[in-house]
């Protein structure tokens, strides 16, 4: 079976990298472990949810998955308040002051990727071929074959990984990758809350991490991102609920009032990685196959369609679809960025876990300071955005 491009992997980037190259008229195979079903408009929360910035929705939008999200469910968030627990800083980012109507989206992943399925249909010359295993990538001079576990063999000029952290593709071509184990785990679950959300993404900084309640479609649930230090994220994950939603309340300094309700409880090894390169004959990694980085600004996946954008542009028209002059491109428009971004997220990691008092003074001083300068904290706003 002959295609232009196999795609490793159907998660969010992979599904909008295939849509993008489906607008080219590219034969696109997409290939994924495992089907994800659909969200019923009643059905509970999805556990994983993103952030989804300005930038990203347009991308969404120009390959006709947007309004399959909205269709679904999702929640714009107008207004983010920032503080520190440790003094009195405090930061907030109000969207009617910057223009705008919101600031960004919360998305359960598994909407975006039902979504983006749903988009995908539009795409005849693009096949998502799920559940598949593969079970042997070979690579000659001009072609890849990915064998599958059906027995089918995938001919194709260029092998595209978007399959995660723990990419199969990145570890059989032996790229490079460098690591860096936070010793963090990120514990997360949907909560009810006594107080409504405001369409507010609230986020706490504590010495031990931050913790984020993001608002979810229904006005009293959120979606919380608890950072915290392995040992003590397995030891709340077990607690029973009394507990666990008393000390959340606690950690949200009562914002929300009470935590009414605690869905299930589930948690994340945060560890940054980046590939040293991105790119080889005849392959490319795009999202968290090429880095991961903190999700303290959850900007994870936003990385990644920026990534499904730029190897999209750097294919646009090339003759060697494989060939390192086209794929090249791509890797020098996203390594520097991806790098600044996460080596961003490591300086506000060390700056809020630092618990010595000048370092608190400062960012308390710092984050006020910062909330006085509204031609600066909108430049930074609108950057986060992706304006
Ligand atoms: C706690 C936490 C909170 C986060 N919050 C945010 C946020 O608010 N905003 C944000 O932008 N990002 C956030 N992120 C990061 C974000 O979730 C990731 O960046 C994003 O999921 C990456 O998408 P992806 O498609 O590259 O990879 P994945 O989502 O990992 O998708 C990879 C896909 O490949 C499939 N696959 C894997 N191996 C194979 C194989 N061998 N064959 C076939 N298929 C395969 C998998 O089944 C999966 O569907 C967060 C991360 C964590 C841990």
């Amino acid at each position: 079976m002959q295609y232009d491009i196999v795609i490793a992997g159907g998660g969010m980037v992979g599904l909008a990298l295939a849509a993008l190259l489906g607008q080219q008229d590219r034969r696109v195979a997409v290939l994924e472990s495992i089907c994800p079903v659909d969200i019923a408009p009643d059905a509970d929360f999805d556990l994983r949810v993103s952030a989804i910035s300005r930038v990203s929705q347009r991308l969404l939008a120009s390959i006709g998955a947007w309004d399959k999200v909205l269709k679904r469910r999702a929640c714009a968030y107008e207004t983010m308040v920032v503080w520190d627990s440790t003094g009195d800083g405090k930061i907030s980012f109000k969207a009617a002051e910057l223009g705008e109507p919101d600031l960004g989206h919360i998305v359960e992943n598994r909407v975006l990727q039902a979504a983006l399925q749903e988009a995908l249909k539009d795409y005849p010359t693009v096949e998502l071929c799920c559940p598949v295993r593969i079970t042997q990538i070979q690579r000659s001079a001009d072609s890849i074959q990915v064998h599958l576990g059906d027995e089918r063999i995938l001919n194709t000029a260029l092998l595209v990984g978007a399959d995660g952290a723990r990419s199969y593709v990145r570890e059989w071509a032996g790229f490079t990758l460098t690591t860096e184990d936070y010793g963090q785990q990120g514990l997360v679950c949907t909560v009810q809350t006594s107080l409504p959300h405001q369409a507010t993404a609230w986020q706490r900084f504590m010495p031990t991490g931050p913790l984020a309640f993001l608002p979810l479609s229904k006005p009293d649930f959120s979606s919380i991102v608890w950072t915290l230090p392995a040992d003590k994220a397995d030891e709340l994950r077990s607690w029973e609920g009394v507990r666990f939603k008393q000390a959340l309340a606690d950690a949200l300094d009562y914002q929300l009032g009470d935590i009414l309700h605690c869905g299930v409880r589930a948690s994340f090894p945060l560890r940054g990685q980046h590939s040293q390169t991105y790119v080889q004959e005849r392959i490319a990694l795009v999202g968290d196959a090429a880095h991961t980085i903190h999700p303290l600004a959850g900007q994870g996946v936003n990385l990644g369609f920026k990534d499904a954008l730029a190897l999209a542009e750097s294919l646009l028209g090339a003759r060697d679809l494989g060939g390192l002059r086209a794929l090249r491109g791509y890797e020098r428009a996203r390594r520097g960025d991806n790098q600044l971004t996460q080596k961003a997220m490591e300086g506000f990691k060390l700056l809020f876990g630092n618990d010595l008092t000048p370092w608190q003074v400062l960012r308390n001083q710092g984050l006020n300071a910062l909330n006085q300068l509204p031609a600066f904290k909108y430049r930074l706003a609108r950057q986060a955005m992706g304006l």
